[in-house]
């Protein structure tokens, strides 16, 4: 499948559409899911146009992944987390609903206790609160 460049993404990254930032830098972008499976349930991108992880450049997909070890950290830390999952699907027979990659940072808070995946739209000012947590996690280091 040829990369969509009016994706969802890739039209956040364009500053199209608004998204709920907690990072961003030259190469990536950090920002809440709009349908959380758990509070705290945040996404990780490279700006660089790529499905997945086979059609991203590998430095891109680097990037990502620093930025991803970055927020994992803040958002253990401003939710308290005992657990946490990374993940990042490859085609919709995996679960890729949005073809940019990206890495979701989900907080476990009890074991097997998530909410469907892409299903239930958050209020924006929860997500909004919770992205503040993230961010001040992200300034404190
Ligand atoms: P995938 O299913 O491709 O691994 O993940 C796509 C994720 O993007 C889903 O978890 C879904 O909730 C999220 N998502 C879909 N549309 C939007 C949107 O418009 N804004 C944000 N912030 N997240 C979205």
């Amino acid at each position: 499948m040829a990369y969509d460049a009016n994706n969802i993404f890739a039209r956040m990254v364009r500053g199209e559409i608004p998204c709920t930032r907690v990072h961003e830098d030259a190469d990536t972008l950090a920002f809440m899911d709009i349908m959380p499976q758990a509070d705290g349930h945040t996404l990780v991108i490279p700006k660089v146009a790529g499905e997945n992880l086979y059609e991203t450049p590998p430095e891109s997909v680097a990037a990502a992944i620093r930025t991803t070890q970055r927020v994992a950290r803040a958002v253990q830390r401003a939710f308290a987390a005992p657990g946490l999952v990374v993940t990042q699907f490859n085609g919709a027979t995996a679960g890729q609903t949005v073809f940019h990659l990206h890495f979701h940072i989900v907080p476990v808070y009890t074991a097997g206790a998530w909410r469907p995946h892409a299903r239930e739209k958050a209020d924006p000012a929860v997500l909004e609160e919770h992205a503040a947590r993230i961010r001040a996690a992200l300034a404190a280091g």
